[in-house]
């Protein structure tokens, strides 16, 4: 699959923006897994997807490290006002349900082994199985996070051609699917 391909793909699933990238020039910074430790969100430790159980962090960034590709990927919502927190949630789900979509329509045409990572927890599941002590009901939907694996992301999309904000009462979303 060509990177124009894959764009036109990412476009018709309804991001706002794409992006491919050299992986090189993702920004890595441990500093987010210091703010997960804090678990001002309380899923730490409750999502296998969340640290402690998504990998140790030098790991992950050497994952990302491995790839040469990347393919940045951005959804832009309108919020009602800037504490409109049920629109950002609402946002945060339909930018999760596109990556989804996405990885679905895409990952057999990707060389084994590429990844996607979304925005927030896992959030596939009303209740990660990780709470139960369960297996993972559904790891082909199961998605870390870009901060999980050390993704600075305000950094890396400084990089490029896309806005990290984009204006008065919107919400910006951001997500990736590295590949070689
Ligand atoms: S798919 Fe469900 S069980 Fe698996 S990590 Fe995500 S929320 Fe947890």
């Amino acid at each position: 699959m060509s990177y124009s391909e894959l764009i036109k793909e990412a476009k018709a699933v309804g991001f706002t923006g794409v992006e491919h990238i050299p992986a090189e020039s993702i920004v890595l910074s441990r500093e987010f897994r210091d703010a997960c430790a804090a678990n001002r969100c309380g899923a730490y430790g409750k999502c296998y997807m969340c640290p402690p159980d998504v990998g140790d962090i030098d790991e992950l960034m050497a994952t990302v490290r491995t790839y040469t590709h990347g393919l940045l990927l951005q959804t832009v919502a309108q919020l009602e006002d800037s504490y409109d927190f049920e629109g950002m949630t609402e946002a945060r789900k339909n930018h999760s349900r596109l990556t989804r979509e996405l990885w679905k329509r895409v990952r057999p045409l990707l060389p084994d082994g590429s990844l996607c990572l979304g925005v927030g927890g896992c959030g596939f599941c009303s209740k990660c199985a990780k709470r139960d002590g369960l297996p993972c009901r559904s790891p082909e939907n199961a998605m870390a996070s870009l901060e999980a694996y050390g993704v600075n992301v305000s950094s890396t999309v400084a990089n490029t051609s896309l806005k990290y904000v984009n204006g008065q009462d919107t919400v910006t979303y951001f997500g990736l699917i590295l590949f070689n």
